[in-house]
């Protein structure tokens, strides 16, 4: 049996996993909308590995015998200003991704959850490379898209991603 402080976390962590995905298939549509295809084609990979997210916390809480909640999803409230600025939004939404993570992971160890500490490790892990994607974007950006033809190299780079 889980806590319901731990299922509670975890149900909220399934919205903000389906928010994710929802944020970033607005970046794709910002960059689609641009004619950026390789930024767009990034972000859509990543608006699906989000589902996929909300997919294992669905999945652990049914084998558990807890039936999901789904709750309303907030529109993507980020308004856009130029084509760095959803790199920027990203990174910043991992961290702070990253934050609700280890606040279930506190909670699982306050409650000596031994099964959701093992559970979340994986995110943990993925946590730090989806931090390490989203300042590496930023890097890039700045290093390459400095002209044209530099953004044009790039957003050709990023349809590599599957
Ligand atoms: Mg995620």
């Amino acid at each position: 049996m889980l806590e319901t402080s731990v299922v509670d976390l975890i149900q909220n962590q399934i919205n903000a996993e389906m928010y994710s995905a929802y944020l970033y298939l607005d970046f794709a549509g910002y960059y689609a909308d641009k004619g950026l295809d390789g930024f767009a084609s990034w972000y859509n990979v990543q608006a699906k590995e989000e589902m996929e997210h909300a997919e294992k916390f669905i999945a652990y809480l049914q084998d558990n015998g807890v039936r999901p909640v789904y709750d309303v999803i907030d529109k993507p409230a980020e308004e856009i200003k130029d084509t760095k600025d959803p790199l920027v939004l990203a990174d910043a939404h991992e961290k702070h991704v990253t934050a609700l993570i280890n606040s279930i992971m506190d909670e699982a160890v306050k409650m000596h959850d031994y099964r959701t500490q093992s559970f979340l490790k994986w995110f943990i892990d993925e946590q730090a490379e989806e931090e390490k994607n989203s300042a590496e974007m930023i890097q890039k950006y700045d290093n390459f898209a400095k002209d044209g033809k530099g953004l044009f190299a790039l957003n050709e780079s990023l349809k590599n991603r599957k």
